[in-house]
């Protein structure tokens, strides 16, 4: 089966006046479809440019993406996506009023979306009255309301207490698992890329190259246990061993051109 996303060769670089930033550089990967894939990488690197070249809502300067073989040159229709910052609970249906396919086709999948994530009874509430770890199950519910097939989500639980965010983490696994969704997830998180994921891409410091693309064997359901295997331990270190080695590496040469 052909890949549901392919990176080759993309670079983007922002124009400042005379000064240039070389965001990402000559990124490649396939994503199949149906998996989870985790990006992680020091601030900076590139990851949020990456996933807006992903959704057609940035050109990259140079190299090419396309999601389900078709080459990507506008925003995508079928995405879902989630950030860091909230939405409101009102705004579950806005991707539909967007995409002017119905409320009424839809309502039907708000409610067992919100049943799903667990805010059946809180459909009333108003978004200053729910937590942010329920903000976040609002989102997730909007980005998956138009059954879109690839959800982007960056750092979407990065702002959450690590209680909240391990079980928003369950969640969206269990959600995954039961709607057979790609998932694409941003994080500064090492044990949380490789909870959920099958695949880890770990970034280099700006210009953002890819550094590995480490799959993560992990049996699947996952379990918060496993976050104490050996197994486990094994790929955080890794992964951490490579970001460290790689931040090295740039400090050094930042100071060498100095
Ligand atoms: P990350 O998400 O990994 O923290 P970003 O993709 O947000 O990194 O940013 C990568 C680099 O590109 C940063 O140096 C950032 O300042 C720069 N950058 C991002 N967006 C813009 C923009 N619209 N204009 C200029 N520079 C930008
Ligand atoms: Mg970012």
């Amino acid at each position: 089966m052909p890949p549901l996303i392919s990176v080759q060769e993309v670079s983007r670089v922002f124009h400042g006046g005379a000064k240039f930033v070389n965001a990402l550089d000559r990124v490649s990967f396939e994503i199949s479809d149906g998996s989870f894939v985790s990006l992680v990488g020091p601030s900076g690197c590139g990851k949020s440019t990456l996933l807006k070249i992903i959704a057609g809502l940035l050109p990259a300067s140079s190299g090419s993406v396309s999601v389900s073989a078709k080459p990507v040159d506008g925003p995508l229709e079928n995405v879902g996506m989630v950030f860091q910052s909230p939405v409101l609970l009102g705004n579950i249906l806005l991707p539909v009023e967007f995409a002017k396919l119905g409320v009424g086709d839809h309502m039907e999948r708000a409610w067992s979306l919100l049943q799903l994530v667990g805010l059946k009874g809180f459909e009333e509430m108003y978004p200053h009255q729910l937590s942010g770890g329920m903000q976040q199950r609002v989102s997730l519910c909007r980005a998956l309301v138009t059954d879109p097939q690839l959800l982007l989500m960056d750092e979407p639980f990065g702002a959450l207490d690590a209680m909240t965010r391990d079980e928003l983490d369950l969640e969206l696994l269990k959600l995954w698992q039961e709607k057979k969704k790609t998932v694409l997830f941003v994080t500064h998180s090492i044990q949380e890329a490789v909870f959920l994921s099958d695949r880890v891409f770990v970034m280099s410091p700006r210009p953002g190259r890819l550094l590995e693309n480490l799959a993560i064997d992990l049996p699947r359901p996952r379990t918060m246990e496993m976050m104490s295997s050996a197994q486990f331990g094994e790929h955080t270190l890794k992964i951490r061993a490579l970001l460290a080695s790689a931040a090295s590496k740039s400090a050094t040469s930042a100071r060498s051109t100095m």
